[in-house]
């Protein structure tokens, strides 16, 4: 018996192995020790067959060195998907068995455990604490060996050293009352809980106002909207067969309440939920209302965990101790066995694409994964993606919508500002219009809350000389470096190589004096905002502000608790957040996105927009959104203003059939990576030149380019790029001839990226 075995080494695809005479073959999923090359690594087993396949002697073939597991480690169905991605994305087996493995047993590391020390009050201890408390004993109750005993006469179980230490007990002071006997130490593996530590709002304890309980929750009664769309949910999950359903909802129609009765549903007939969400910590009332609608049976998987807690996480998943798995794009993988639900929380949220290899698409794996279960995907949002919209409006996928916001709430009333008109009238320098200023002020006043939306990082976009004309640029991209930090230390840096430099006094092209910085991103609006309203409290939600670990849930918690008045951000804000006092969100540069030749510029702008508006007024106060832009008639702001998305996408379907673009068409974008401009492109030529030949028929795609890519150059290396659109129909094809053509050529493949379905063509 022959089996095909992925190992966690990105650049290799399935090995082949054979199974020792007389040894029982592994099932699919069980680990493996195989040999390779001089090493020995461990790998999971994909498949298992009798003959070695056609283009292999068997006598070449190696036979397993050792067989860990005698049930599957990765369930079978896990692997399988896991096969497909690798296949559908044209990515290696190895580079992909990664994303279903939890971390640490990756390599020879099978289980990584961590243990502590626990420390348990003896009896003697105990009795010696009674005899501290006794008159005449006065010196002794306040010391510290003391206070130990005292905490650990309320703990039965023992408690942790680190916890012990954490009230002032050193090892030396629990040392010496072991030796007294009046502890024992025992060393105990502990699983590491996610919700404690750094995340604050996910914690659960009463004072942490993150919303409504799940009590409070279930105790609701759902709206007319909600009702319908529960039942007609409940009665594709319970069919057991396969079902996709987008649920489109406006801001604030109460979707999340929708999941959790759905989940609650789903779970009591015995199957297990999958809750995808673009990040925890952005959607802290989803993760809170799970955490306790399903008690320890909730497991969290998201990128924001250390290894050692994410690999708990995925053994208790695996042991099947978990009903409801909540997590970012890489828990659609979760261990899980009988998932009957899975939901795909913003589905068009582009984090669910992974930008590296394997470059999937958590939703499209989400859908392959509720075929071979059986299970029902749900894909809510307000504003699905063209392609879920298109499936659902063709009768592919069930369509369910809640047109209306909880308690008939208005949504919020759009202004929008044109910034010439605002230039002519105030200058050219203007940040804030005077629509906005007012409207923020009336905010302060009435001690409401307010976002301010600028989707560009940094201070200054660009320093610029006024002598030659010349910008200060990246010595390693094409792109102008931005200006970061405060005042006395600010930097130019990039933001795609993060090379960073001092800003000169002069050009260094031509030694001018000149230098001037233009553009504004969300450090100057916070400034601004800050100048404006001395009286607010202002903060600032961006990737820099929140690069520590934590510090993104804090900020959220402080806006959330009322501690900030005005938030200053980018997209991040825009993201699922229900905070009930804002009454009023502020776009500046609505048309930042816009200005970029990318197919899906006018889809990303108007998610963003009518998303970022969708925080207002989502409490007893109505909401009132000011957008300002130069093209006030642009239909992306225009049907955004409107918060109209059937018009939207009838519009931009028009635009995508003409165009030939997704979803009337597959894309497969290729970039080749070189020293010299002409490498990148000679290499992307030979590419092209065997894809074109290989489709005889002319029809079944078509092969554009190459031409240098938009971002010509990237971290010292110059891009050409090749884009394939094939039809429908022909797009497995297509997929896996591009596959073909670039691993025939060797040298190239290691300099080539190929992207399947990719969301950006930049
Ligand atoms: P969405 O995700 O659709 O934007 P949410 O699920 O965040 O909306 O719900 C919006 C707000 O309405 C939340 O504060 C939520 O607690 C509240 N809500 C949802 N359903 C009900 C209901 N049936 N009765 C009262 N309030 C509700
Ligand atoms: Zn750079």
């Amino acid at each position: 018996v022959f089996v095909s075995v992925a190992v966690p080494v990105p650049q290799l695809d399935l090995l082949t192995y054979a199974v020792p005479e007389g040894v029982r073959p592994p099932a699919i999923g069980a680990r493996v020790v195989v040999p390779l090359g001089t090493r020995a690594v461990t790998g999971i087993v994909v498949d298992s067959r009798e003959t070695a396949g056609p283009d292999v002697s068997p006598d070449l073939i190696k036979p397993l060195k050792q067989i860990l597991d005698d049930r599957p480690f990765v369930p079978s169905d896990v692997v399988e998907l896991a096969q497909w991605t690798a296949e559908y994305y044209g990515a290696g087996a190895g580079a992909t068995i990664v994303a279903v493995l939890p971390p640490k047993t990756r390599g020879n590391r099978a289980d990584a455990h961590k243990t502590e020390r626990v420390v348990t009050a003896t009896p003697a201890g105990l009795a010696s604490l009674a005899s501290a408390a006794a008159p005449g004993a006065e010196r002794k109750r306040g010391s510290t060996a003391n206070v130990a005993l005292q905490l650990l006469s309320r703990a039965p179980d023992g408690l942790r050293a680190a916890d012990l230490k954490s009230h002032g007990v050193s090892a030396g002071v629990v040392a010496r009352l072991s030796k007294l006997g009046y502890v024992s130490i025992a060393r105990a593996r502990v699983e590491r809980d996610p919700f404690a530590g750094s995340a604050a709002t996910l914690r659960t304890s009463p004072d942490l106002k993150a919303g409504p309980t799940y009590r409070e929750v279930v105790g609701r009664r759902l709206t007319e909207e909600q009702t319908c769309a529960l039942s007609r949910l409940r009665e594709l999950a319970r069919s057991g067969r396969f079902h996709v359903a987008v649920l489109h909802g406006v801001t604030g129609s109460g979707k999340t309440e929708v999941y959790v009765r759905l989940a609650a549903d789903v779970r009591q007939s015995g199957r297990q939920v999958l809750m995808l969400v673009p990040e925890i910590a952005l959607t802290p009332a989803v993760a809170t209302i799970f955490r306790e609608a399903f008690g320890d049976r909730v497991a969290i998987q998201h990128s924001g965990l250390s290894d050692g807690e994410r690999h708990d996480q995925w053994q208790r998943i695996r042991n099947g101790d978990v009903d409801l798995v909540i997590g970012t794009r890489s828990a659609v993988f979760a261990p899980c066995e009988r998932v009957g639900l899975i939901v795909v929380d913003e589905e068009h949220d582009a984090s669910y694409k992974q930008e590296e290899t394997p470059r999937y698409h958590a939703r499209d794996v989400a859908i392959v994964r509720g075929q071979k279960a059986g299970a029902l995907v749900v894909l809510g949002s307000a504003t699905p993606a063209l392609e879920s919209y298109a499936n659902a409006l063709s009768g592919k996928y069930d369509r369910v919508t809640m047109m209306r916001r909880i308690l008939d709430r208005p949504l919020p009333a759009v202004t929008v500002v044109d910034m010439r008109g605002e230039f002519a009238a105030e200058g050219p320098d203007v940040i804030l219009s005077r629509r906005l200023r007012e409207a923020l002020e009336l905010r302060i006043e009435r001690r409401e809350q307010a976002i301010v939306l600028l989707n560009r990082r940094g201070f200054a976009t660009a320093v610029f000389c006024r002598q030659c004309a010349g910008t200060l640029d990246c010595p390693n991209c094409s792109v102008s470096l931005v200006v970061h930090g405060q005042e006395a230390s600010r930097r130019a840096r990039c933001h795609y190589c993060n090379f960073s430099m001092r800003i000169p006094a002069a050009c260094p092209t031509c030694a001018g004096p000149y230098l001037e910085q233009t553009g504004y991103g969300t450090q100057r609006v916070e400034d601004e905002v800050r100048r404006l309203l001395p009286a607010a409290r202002v903060a600032r939600l961006d990737r820099d502000a929140v690069r520590r670990k934590g510090s993104l849930s804090s900020l959220l918690t402080r806006f959330r608790d009322g501690e900030i008045d005005v938030l200053v951000g980018t997209q991040m804000m825009a993201k699922g957040h229900d905070f009930p006092r804002v009454t009023l969100v502020g776009v500046i540069s609505a048309d930042v996105g816009l200005g970029m030749a990318d197919f899906r510029a006018s889809e990303r702008t108007f998610q963003l927009l009518t998303q970022v508006a969708g925080r207002a007024g989502r409490g007893d106060e109505p909401g009132e959104a000011v957008i300002q832009t130069l093209y006030p008639e642009h239909y992306s702001i225009q049907l955004a203003c409107r918060q109209d998305y059937p018009a939207f996408y009838h519009r931009e379907l028009t635009f995508r059939r003409a165009m030939r673009y997704p979803p009337f068409v597959s894309l497969v974008n290729i970039t080749v990576r070189a020293k010299t401009m002409s490498a990148a492109l000679r290499d992307a030529e030979a590419i092209a030149d065997r894809l074109r030949a290989a489709d005889e028929s002319q029809d079944s795609y078509r092969v554009l380019g190459p031409a240098p890519a938009a971002l010509a150059r990237l971290r010292g290396e110059y891009r050409s790029q090749i884009l394939v659109k094939a039809t429908k129909s022909a797009r497995r094809m297509a997929c896996a001839q591009v596959v073909e053509t670039v691993s025939a050529l060797p040298g190239v493949a290691r300099r080539t990226t190929v992207d399947v379905d990719p969301l950006s063509v930049l």
